[in-house]
């Protein structure tokens, strides 16, 4: 074969760092192009990662550097289903990758769960980050009360970019609609509610540690919500992390409130039974009932309804139980995972592989761990590639040229060089405002920074 040329599609962590597998395996007579449905890349880093963690965000300097080699082109906002067909993608490569993540949330399926105040976090955080997709959405932040449904890293970033001083908020990316919106927010009470218990928290120490230096709130924690059964207790003996978590939140315990005006409460071994409200379909109170703990037979230690249940005022609900993935049109989908069905990266069975398609990150595992778990994942999923490669087992691509098949549909495609312009233009707003930048959240106004 006189070139390779491998499409990713999903510009997002993952499909850097396949793209970053590949070069390295690859050294010469490669072409890696990279697609994303948006104009803009880095997907989660951009669109995920909370604004005030600046730091979690610095990995995209990687990431371009990945973009600028000579044999890498980028090619956002466009669409794979609708711009281009898998056929289209089978003419022109040799192999293709998805790596599109998760792009929705589980359903939490209770009574009420529909009424006005009650959100998803992940829809939250994309309109608090700017995406396209969810920047006219409206939050009502004019109550005092607000309840996050699971206790991992997303419900924790949430409650403190819902608990944030103006002044703090303002030193970050947050979109300039969601500070506005976050200036006016009557937010006051913000309560952190795990079905399990302190020993089986899903967040990290970091994250914890964050919230209990907030500078306008107070942490409460019940010292009774931090009792443990045997297998918790055992659990937090042996597991180092559990144990670091588990000592910090008893600590926070036993801390005086020290008179801020808001409070951040964690609250353990409670689910939300039902939402309740008023005549107009506003979300009023939320029902939570008592668990406890029982071992599956896989040794896990699972929420058991006890049957009691406790309402407490709440207008706002964001609930944060994890993302799921998206169907990709013609790819085999896994409905009950929300992943591409997939082994070790080969999307399809081990009986039925899908010849030249591969997956890596969320799409392929689901959405578990940091960014940088996703640079061994996809290093897995090219490793298969490569394996197959060397045994003639590849597409048959009768194209070349993906972008002439672009420019004759008329898709308004923005290159590494258009997107560096936006960067550069959004950089440049918020330097005028002392911001660290101001991100263009529609596309007409992406497309129009990237090609000024
Ligand atoms: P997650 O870590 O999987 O946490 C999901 C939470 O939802 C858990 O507490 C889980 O409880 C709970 N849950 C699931 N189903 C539920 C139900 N039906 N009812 C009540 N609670 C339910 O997911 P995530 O917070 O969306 O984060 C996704 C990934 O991104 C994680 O790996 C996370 O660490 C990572 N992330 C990292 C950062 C960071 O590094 N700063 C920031 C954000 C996200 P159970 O444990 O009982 O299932």
């Amino acid at each position: 074969m006189s070139q390779f040329r491998v499409a990713i599609v999903g510009a997002g962590p993952s499909g850097f760092y396949a793209a970053d597998h590949l070069l390295k395996a690859h050294a010469e007579n490669i072409q890696i192009d990279l697609f994303d449905r948006l104009p803009t890349p880095f997907g989660l880093v951009r669109y995920g990662v909370a604004p005030d963690h600046p730091k979690i965000k610095s990995v995209t300097k990687l990431y371009t550097r990945t973009a600028k080699k000579p044999e890498v082109r980028f090619f956002g906002n466009v669409n794979i289903g609708t711009d281009l067909s898998r056929a289209d993608l089978e003419a022109h490569y040799h192999a293709v990758i998805y790596t599109t993540g998760a792009q929705t949330d589980r359903m939490l399926n209770i009574p009420g769960i529909d009424l006005a105040g009650s959100y998803a976090a992940t829809e939250f955080v994309a309109w608090y980050n700017g995406h396209p997709d969810y920047r006219d959405r409206v939050f009502d932040l004019s109550v005092e009360h607000a309840y996050v449904i699971g206790v991992g890293n997303v419900a924790l970033d949430v409650a403190r970019i819902l608990l944030r001083s103006q002044e703090n908020l303002h030193k970050t990316d947050i979109a300039q609609h969601a500070l506005d919106a976050l200036a006016k927010s009557n937010v006051k009470h913000v309560t952190l509610v795990g079905r399990r218990g302190a020993a089986q928290a899903a967040f990290s120490f970091a994250e914890l540690k964050e919230l209990g230096a907030l500078e306008d709130a107070d942490f409460i924690i019940d010292p009774a919500d931090l009792q443990l059964d045997p297998v918790s207790q055992a659990l937090v003996e042996k597991n180092k992390k559990s144990r670091q978590k588990y000592e910090l939140m008893v600590e926070f315990s036993k801390r005086e409130p020290t008179g801020k005006p808001k409070t951040l409460s964690l609250k353990f071994l409670r689910s939300p039974a039902a939402l309740e409200g008023d005549a107009n379909g506003k979300l009023t109170s939320i029902v939570l009932e008592r668990n406890d703990l029982i071992e599956a037979p896989d040794g896990r230690l699972r929420a058991r309804s006890t049957g009691y249940t406790r309402t407490y005022p709440a207008g706002l609900l964001l609930r944060s139980i994890g993302y799921r993935g998206v169907p990709i049109p013609d790819i085999p989908f896994d409905d009950k995972y929300g992943v591409l069905p997939n082994v070790a990266g080969r999307v399809g069975s081990a009986y039925a592989p899908v010849l030249g398609h591969y997956t890596a990150g969320w799409i392929k595992r689901g959405p578990s761990g940091v960014i940088g778990t996703n640079k061994p994942d996809a290093g897995e999923t090219v490793k298969m590639l490569n394996a197959d490669l060397a045994e003639g087992k590849h597409l048959s691509p009768t194209q070349t040229d993906i972008a002439a098949l672009l420019d004759s549909r008329n898709v308004h495609y923005i290159d590494w060089d258009a997107w560096e312009r936006l960067d550069a233009a959004e950089l440049a707003a918020g330097e005028a405002q002392d911001r660290p930048r101001i991100k263009a959240t529609t596309i007409a106004d992406m497309l129009r920074q990237a090609t000024a």
